[in-house]
């Protein structure tokens, strides 16, 4: 080949390359995964209420805000609330929501209660893979039982990384992922992970939930859990 066709190739194929290389970093740059938090109850809905008269719907508010906070520096994540202050929403209109949104995961805010003081530490919820849908749909199709099995998977993923970032505040006390009928995922082919987050009838665990330096740091540990997940 001669000397010039060669060099117009090189210029052609390097042109072409740096076009495919430019578009691949504008497409990560610009994919936004949609995020929703869900601060649990509000408004007449209190939550557990603790001795200090503290409701557990205030702390569910102000980690979510927190957890927001933390993840808006991230450009390739767009973070929505349920709720975004103190107001009364129901299971079925916060799945509404959900359904509307159509996020790449959900993550739910509450506090635990025990029956007596010394219960503490932190647990997570999810549907399980033997928990059936009620949908009438009939999930019959193969596609939508590998689509299931996914989000079932994704929705383990993220409770390890949870479990791992949250295991530095909890000394011990990662009461690890249960299976549950969690009202919220119900219907819902995406990852819907509920995290309790320490005991409210606990007075130690109660009162660090309070302090806006352990609310800081418990958003600062599920703000890693997520960026890990995607
Ligand atoms: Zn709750």
């Amino acid at each position: 080949m001669i000397v010039g066709k060669c060099r117009k190739y090189t210029v052609v194929f390097l042109s072409v390359l740096m076009m495919c290389f430019s578009g691949a970093w504008l497409h990560a740059q610009t994919v936004k995964h949609v995020v929703v938090i869900d601060p649990a109850h509000g408004g007449e809905d209190t939550g557990v209420v603790g001795v200090d008269k503290i409701a557990e719907k205030d702390l569910t508010l102000a980690i979510a805000q927190a957890l927001k906070k933390e993840l808006a520096q991230k450009p390739n994540l767009d973070v929505v609330l349920t709720r975004d202050s103190d107001i009364t929403m129901t299971v079925a209109e916060r799945r509404k929501f959900i359904q509307k949104t159509q996020p790449a995961l959900v993550l739910t805010l509450h506090v635990n209660a025990g029956f007596g003081k010394t219960s503490s530490g932190f647990e997570m919820y999810y549907p399980g893979f033997g928990v059936k849908s009620e949908s009438p749909k009939k999930k019959t199709k193969k596609r939508d039982a590998i689509d299931e099995k996914n989000y079932l998977n994704d929705t383990v993923r993220l409770s390890r990384l949870v479990q791992k970032n949250l295991d530095g505040l909890f000394p011990r006390k990662g009461r690890g992922l249960r299976e549950a009928d969690v009202p919220i995922a119900k219907d819902l082919a995406l990852p819907v992970l509920t995290v309790e987050l320490g005991f409210a009838t606990n007075p130690g665990e109660k009162k660090k939930l309070v302090s806006g330096k352990t609310q800081k740091e418990i958003a600062g540990a599920l703000a890693k859990s997520i960026k890990s997940f995607f």
